[in-house]
Parts: C-alpha cells; structure tokens; sequence
C-alpha cells in the first residue's frame, strides 16, 4: 500500500503575509515530517466581514512570492476563487476530495483563531477530517487547554501546539509600521516588502 501523504494546511488571512508565517510553516512541516505545505489565503474571511481586509488578489500574489523559494510551499487560491465568506469546511471538504485519503491533513494556524474554533461552521466534521497545529507566541497559548478540553477525547487527539518566537511578528503591527512611515525591512520577505510600497498598500 503507498504510505499516506502529509499534507499542511497553511490557512490565514495573510494581510500581509511575513517572516513569521513563513517559519511557522517550515518548522510545522520538519517537526511533523510534512511533504508540503499549501498556503491559502483567506479570499472573504468569515469573522472579519465588517473590517477592511486588503483586497485577495494583493494577499495571494504576496502569499506567492514569498513562498516561491521553498520547493515544499504551494499556494493556493481556492478559497480567493469561491465566492462568498471563506469558510474552512468548504476549504477541508474540497481538498478532502481532491486527494483522496491517502492524505492526512494538518490545519497550520495562529493559537488565537484555534481558540475560537468552537464557533466555527460545522467544526466537528472539520476535526473527523484535519489536525490543528495552534500556533502560539509563548506565554500566549493558556486558553488552547481549555480549547483541547472543551473537544474532549477528539481535541486531544486532533489539537497540537507550536511555540513559536518568531510570531512575535505581527501583521497589525506590520501595517502599522508602514501607514507610520516606519521600516518593514526583514520582517517580510523583500519582494513582499516591495510589493506593499509599489502598490502602495497600508497607507
Ligand atoms: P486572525 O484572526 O487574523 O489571526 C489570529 C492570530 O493568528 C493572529 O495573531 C495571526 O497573526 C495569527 N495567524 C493567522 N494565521 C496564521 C498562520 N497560518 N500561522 C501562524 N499564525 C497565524 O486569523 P485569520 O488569519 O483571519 O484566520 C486564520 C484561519 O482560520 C484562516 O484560514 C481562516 O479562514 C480560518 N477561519 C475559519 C473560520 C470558519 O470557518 N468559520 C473562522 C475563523 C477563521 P497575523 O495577524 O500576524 O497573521
């Protein structure tokens, strides 16, 4: 039988994407012996429908060229192609049955939008499908026990914790620092920072 492929699934709103993402996702994808990791940006995120998210087509060309260097990162636009609220059930079920289940799939995603995973749609069927790797900037994860717990059995099955320094780096504070004037250099990857002055975005 043809081992199972570990497939990553980097899902964020990536406004901008950053350095932070992107060792996020290499340390997930060594630690949990991933053979790639598919980025995908959320194209109408389902709990920012009153904010101004930068529009999709920036955040996944961003998303794109930030990546592009590591040969185990992809990208890709399907939930910027679907259209209303990006919904990560959808998201799961299509690639569910895109790969088939020879695939184990691993959520990759900051521990602050994993705490608020019970009141995602349809949240039990997305765990009988993925894992969750929550990651946490250290010191910040205390409410991801009590996210483990609520799921009881199948929480702790499913619901796993990356300490992660680097997010440190965040991307309100990245917007921030560019409608300030401030610099933005090494903290996103030089054609992303580019890419935001170019197009003057953040301002
Ligand atoms: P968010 O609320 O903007 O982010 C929460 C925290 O997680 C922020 O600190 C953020 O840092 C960090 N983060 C976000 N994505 C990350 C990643 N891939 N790796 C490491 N840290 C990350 O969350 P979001 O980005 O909009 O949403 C996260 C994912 O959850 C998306 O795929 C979204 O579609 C999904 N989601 C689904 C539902 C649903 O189906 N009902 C509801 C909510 C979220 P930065 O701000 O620096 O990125």
């Amino acid at each position: 039988m043809a081992k199972k492929q570990k497939t990553g699934i980097m899902g964020g709103t990536f406004d901008p994407i950053h350095v932070g993402h992107l060792v996020t996702a290499e340390a997930v994808r060594i630690e949990y012996g991933l053979d790639k990791v598919l980025f995908i940006p959320a194209g109408n995120p389902p709990h920012k429908q009153d904010t101004g998210v930068t529009p999709a087509i920036h955040r996944y060309i961003m998303t794109v060229m930030a990546t592009y260097s590591n040969p185990h990162f992809f990208v890709s636009p399907i939930e910027i192609d679907r259209a209303g609220p990006s919904y990560t059930i959808d998201t799961i079920r299509a690639l569910n049955t895109q790969y088939g289940e020879q695939t184990d799939f691993y959520f990759i995603t900051g521990a602050d939008a994993v705490v608020d995973l019970p009141t995602w749609e349809n949240i039990d069927e997305i765990l009988n499908l993925c894992n969750f790797i929550a990651a946490a900037r250290p010191g910040c994860d205390g409410d991801l026990d009590k996210v483990i717990n609520y799921f009881g059995e199948k929480g702790r099955r499913r619901i796993f914790r990356l300490a992660t320094p680097e997010l440190e780096i965040s991307a309100t504070d990245i917007r921030e620092r560019v409608k300030q004037g401030r610099s933005i250099k090494y903290i996103v990857p030089e054609s992303v920072e580019s890419y935001i002055h170019k197009e003057g975005l953040y301002l």
